[in-house]
């Protein structure tokens, strides 16, 4: 009662796939995506390229491409980051931004969306991929209105997120979203849709990036977000049965995130991960507000209670305050025993003390020694170490800031699903994808 399955979980097949680099047993997003859209493996950092950054390696979108199909590529991150540029990218380097950004604007793929272009703007300043794109046909919104208002026949099409984050990222979903991945998803299996057929990649990427901060709870809610998108994609699936195929993988695990924990050894207490209400990134906004407002001296975690009990639902408690809600509790005080649940212990409290004095000290802890990474990551020393304490305090550990070696799982539905059962390698995924598109664009001309 009160479960329910995610879409993806649903799926009719399912396997385990590897993902190793051709340099490293624990890939980045570059490899990963190399080996999902191309069937090669590269070494980690490299789009789409082989390992000696030289022979550009052909994709699947390409290929769909090339044989008729339409192509969308969208993502919650920003649209040339490593995973999306893997589909329509050549570069040595996933850091070379404005070249891959230079490459979608001439791109003869039909719908780009999501995330936006981090360097836009060449390094003299007279080159802007946006208005490139615009030259190249694309229509670029940037507004729900705008977003909604495109109909099939509108031609190629390149829309951004009417908010970006820093990194030019969609909003972390439990921070409020103008529009869905799932949105972006549905809105490109229409424009695309027809009688020529069509391949779309479309990555929950802020889920990765919500595991390097070693935040559970915004990782769920980004999880769902991506598991509405699975579900546009699946109501397509059973509306062309005998012509969709529907892929969902990882390019890699963030994070070495488990249910159990050291401190909870059996048991788990989920009901903690309820309280919180936003993501890290938006608690270390008002966290950066205090800083701004209160000198080093005057600073201390009282000041911060309301703000953390908002944020993550954990509650700070003087001795006094504690004494008071134990004589309720003791006499059947619900409210009074629930607040005390969700209180930090001494030994918690010790370490966001710890935490909150070595973010309030912003400027001499960017050193980072090995020691303080190993604790809080190079992030926000108080945000890290309450989404730790919430998420230990739940019976969920985090191993790693970086990515993890172990297998993804990938499911699979529809035309050709059953050869993703088993274990494999993420280049078989890459060329089962390729053969898909092969037989589809057989099947169309004849
Ligand atoms: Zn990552």
């Amino acid at each position: 009662p009160g479960h329910k399955k995610l879409n993806i979980t649903q799926m009719a097949y399912q396997g385990l796939t590897t993902t190793y680099a051709a340099d490293s047993f624990i890939t980045d997003s570059a490899a990963a995506g190399t080996a999902l859209s191309s069937g090669y493996k590269t070494n980690s950092g490299v789009i789409a390229m082989d390992p000696s950054k030289t022979k550009p390696y052909e994709t699947v979108a390409e290929i769909a491409k090339k044989s008729g199909m339409k192509v969308g590529i969208v993502s919650s991150v920003s649209i040339d980051h490593a995973t999306p540029a893997c589909f329509y990218a050549h570069e040595p380097s996933r850091k070379n931004y404005h070249e891959i950004g230079m490459q979608l604007a001439v791109s003869d793929f039909d719908y780009f969306a999501g995330g936006g272009l981090k360097k836009p703007v060449s390094p003299d300043g007279k080159t802007d991929a946006y208005k490139v794109a615009e030259e190249n046909g694309f229509t670029v919104t940037r507004t729900r209105e705008d977003f909604l208002a495109l109909k099939p026949g509108v031609g190629k099409v390149f829309a951004v997120s009417p908010e970006l984050d820093a990194d030019k990222a969609l909003n972390y979903a439990i921070d409020g979203q103008t529009l869905t991945l799932g949105e972006f998803t549905r809105k490109g299996i229409e424009l695309l849709d027809g009688p020529q057929g069509f391949f779309m990649m479309i990555e929950g990427g802020k889920i990765d990036w919500s595991c390097h901060a070693n935040d559970a709870v915004t990782t769920i809610k980004d999880t769902l977000a991506f598991d509405e998108a699975v579900a546009a994609g699946l109501e397509f699936a059973a509306r062309h049965p005998e012509e969709t195929l529907v892929v969902v993988t990882g390019d890699h695990e963030t994070g070495g995130l488990t249910i159990g924990f050291a401190g909870t050894e059996y048991s788990t207490y989920l009901d903690y991960l309820g309280g919180q209400t936003m993501s890290f990134i938006a608690f270390d906004k008002v966290l950066d507000e205090y800083r701004k407002n209160t000198s080093l001296g005057d600073a201390r975690l009282e000041d911060l209670k309301e703000e953390i009990e908002k944020a993550f639902g954990l509650v700070i408690l003087g001795d006094d305050e504690r004494k008071r809600l134990d004589l309720l509790a003791a006499n059947g005080d619900t409210k009074a025993e629930e607040r005390l649940y969700f209180s930090l212990t001494e030994e918690e409290l010790r370490e966001v003390e710890k935490a909150f004095v070595r973010s309030m000290n912003k400027e001499e802890e960017k050193a980072g020694d090995k020691e303080t990474y190993l604790i809080y990551g190079g992030y926000e020393p108080l945000t890290v170490t309450l989404t730790h304490t919430l998420n230990n305090k739940a019976g969920f550990a985090w191993t790693t800031y970086a990515h993890t070696g172990v297998p993804v799982p990938t499911f699979a539905q529809g035309v050709g699903a059953d050869q993703f059962t088993g274990y494999y390698d993420n280049t078989d995924i890459g060329k089962m994808l390729i053969s898909a598109v092969g037989a589809r664009a057989l099947t169309a001309s004849r």
